[in-house]
């Protein structure tokens, strides 16, 4: 569902940035007044605008470094103060908006942990009542989009304009290659459903690690993203939290000067006739795969009733695992990712278990 939020888009923000992105830049934490003044400065002199640092640190286990608290806002202060950047910290509580607010904070962040949890983000946001700032809200850890709605609903309802959505990925159990899943689809989701949010992507969040960032980087821009928010650190393999995806401004940098910025807008241009070409084609292909999946719902249903009249369960077990690891084998002679056709394949089985299921039950 479309939901015109009244919301500002980012170019009604009042923040400076040349074309896209927007870009937040700084440390994971603010670990010293010096570390957070170096930082800023060199970020500063890359020509970065917004400038981001975390106060408190919320650590999935204890016995880590878990911010300095309310006295590194001082720094914050002081960051805006001699260099003119805009600062951003997150929030997670009442008590920290309050915090942020007194020292003069720009723009504040929700943050992943919290979005999951309706209670903390309507204390944030009754916080925030009759108060013009910037919020942005980070996708909650889980890959619940109600969820990240919800929050930024909470958010807009406590009066806030300018929001924005921050995409920092998914945890999964078990080890992947990345640190937080990207799944696209659920920001690509989200700006379908709110159509004016400012969406920023967090590669560190997503990559866990400083080399996968650029690959993170480049496909939010070719997504259409309007922002990003990237760690950053003067010396980042001393840094006290998220150490290994930390870059120094100076990387920092360099990967944004190398970031190719694609035209959104092609549909328009004449000289796209040759793209109009491909997506009917691609049309057609997406009829003709509906065709065929309607065809072979219809054989579903009638293994359906079969499986009615002789008693027999739904599930079956062996018959599953074969279509999968047939398909598995098919798929990958095809160039197709264990994933996509995993998913394919559940996507199609799941469909054809309800259809089942109505049958037995009729
Ligand atoms: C952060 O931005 O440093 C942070 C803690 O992020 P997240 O809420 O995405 O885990
Ligand atoms: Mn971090």
């Amino acid at each position: 569902m479309k939901l015109l939020l009244d919301t500002k888009p980012i170019k009604e923000w009042g923040i400076q940035f040349e074309n896209r992105p927007v870009v937040i830049a700084g440390p994971c934490s603010a670990e010293t007044e010096k570390q957070v003044l170096d930082t800023a400065f060199q970020l500063k002199e890359k020509g970065i605008t917004i400038f981001r640092a975390g106060i408190w640190k919320p650590r999935t286990r204890p016995g880590y470094f878990e911010g300095v608290g309310s006295k590194g806002l001082a720094w914050l202060k002081k960051v805006k103060e001699e260099t003119g950047l805009l600062v951003a910290t997150e929030v997670a509580s009442e008590k920290h908006v309050y915090e942020a607010l007194k020292y003069g904070i720009d723009i504040l962040w929700v943050g992943a942990r919290s979005t999951a949890n309706p209670f903390v983000v309507q204390d944030i946001a009754d916080a925030l009542k009759g108060i013009d700032i910037p919020i942005l809200v980070k996708n909650p850890i889980n890959p619940d989009l109600e969820l990240w709605k919800g929050a930024i609903e909470r958010i807009h309802a406590a009066g806030i304009s300018r929001i924005g959505a921050i995409h920092r990925g998914f945890s999964s159990y078990g080890k992947t290659v990345y640190r937080n899943l990207p799944t696209w689809q659920l920001p690509i989701d989200l700006k379908t459903d709110f159509p004016n949010i400012p969406m920023i992507n967090d590669p560190s969040h997503i990559a866990g690690k400083r080399e996968l960032l650029f690959e993170i980087i480049q496909k939010a821009m070719d997504l259409n993203f309007d922002g990003l928010i990237i760690e950053s650190h003067c010396d980042p393999s001393c840094a006290l939290s998220d150490a290994a995806q930390q870059v120094t401004p100076n990387d920092l940098d360099k990967m944004l000067k190398s970031i190719i910025i694609r035209n959104p807008n092609g549909q328009s241009k004449e000289s796209y006739q040759e793209l109009k070409e491909y997506r009917a084609q691609i049309d057609s292909f997406d009829k003709m795969l509906l065709n065929l999946l309607e065809e072979r719902m219809e054989i579903v249903k009638k293994i359906g009733r079969f499986k009615k009249n002789n008693n027999l369960t739904i599930l079956q077990s062996t018959r599953w695992e074969q279509i999968i690891e047939k398909n598995l084998e098919e798929g990958s002679s095809r160039g197709f990712s264990e994933l996509f056709i995993n998913r394919l394949f559940k996507a199609i089985h799941q469909e054809s278990i309800e259809y089942q299921t109505k049958i037995m039950n009729e």
